[in-house]
């Protein structure tokens, strides 16, 4: 949510078309001309997902995660083997319902997502060891127009985990991910049990194994 350039605010594949009110007018009317509530969206998350879907809790607070606002990994967070969001919390699991954040194409696009970014990363590896800097830079820019842009941002929040290398499992794409990303900054991959939303939350759910391409075999 809320990564790449131009991209949907909320998806991350398409190409922002549309604007979103992220609060939809007829909850709140004098925001219309509130530049904070204008998102740049694809045309699926605005009119088809999210609509006019604004759910507050109980206490009357909005639910939905506000990419200007919130950081969308206190809420949710991607896992880069089901290519599925998990809710943390009550907002991150309304959001992944109403944007829809787990529908196919997008499972299967950041699964994509996570393969090209790793052997971009392990390429810039290569130029590293010749001390080209320029080249490397060029790719990760490149890769940062690229749709899925928070995959991109999943990888670099856990490349100084302990366990980061079983997880990529791409010791080269890690050590150029270690080298441009240090120091990081991003919180603990791991998330203790009682920190997730609901264990038996839909989102965690319907997680699916998927066994991540043998990156050897790759000619
Ligand atoms: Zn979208
Ligand atoms: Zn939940």
């Amino acid at each position: 949510m809320a990564s790449g350039i131009e991209r949907c605010m909320y998806c991350s594949e398409s190409f922002g078309t549309a604007i979103d009110h992220h609060e939809p007018l007829n909850h709140a009317p004098r925001r219309v001309f509130d530049w904070y509530n204008h998102l740049l969206a694809c045309a699926f998350c605005n009119t088809h997902a999210k609509g006019g879907a604004f759910p507050h809790d109980k206490a009357g607070n909005p639910l939905l995660v506000d990419p200007t606002a919130d950081e969308p990994a206190d809420h949710f967070r991607l896992s880069l083997t089901s290519g599925e969001y998990h809710c943390l919390t009550e907002r991150g699991c309304a959001s992944i319902d109403v944007f829809q954040l787990n529908r196919g194409s997008l499972r299967h696009g950041r699964l994509d997502a996570v393969g090209q970014c790793l052997d971009t990363l392990a390429k810039c590896a290569e130029y590293l060891a010749n001390d080209d800097k320029a080249e490397v830079e060029q790719r990760i820019r490149r890769l940062g127009r690229q749709p899925f842009a928070d995959v991109l941002q999943e990888l670099r929040r856990i490349a100084d985990r302990p366990k980061a290398g079983v997880v990529l499992g791409n010791d080269a794409a890690l050590a150029a991910l270690r080298t441009l990303y240090t120091p990081l900054t991003a919180k603990p991959f791991f998330i203790p049990k009682q920190e997730r939303h609901e264990p038996n939350c839909r989102s965690w759910r319907t997680a699916e194994p998927f066994s991540p391409p043998d990156r050897r075999a790759a000619p």
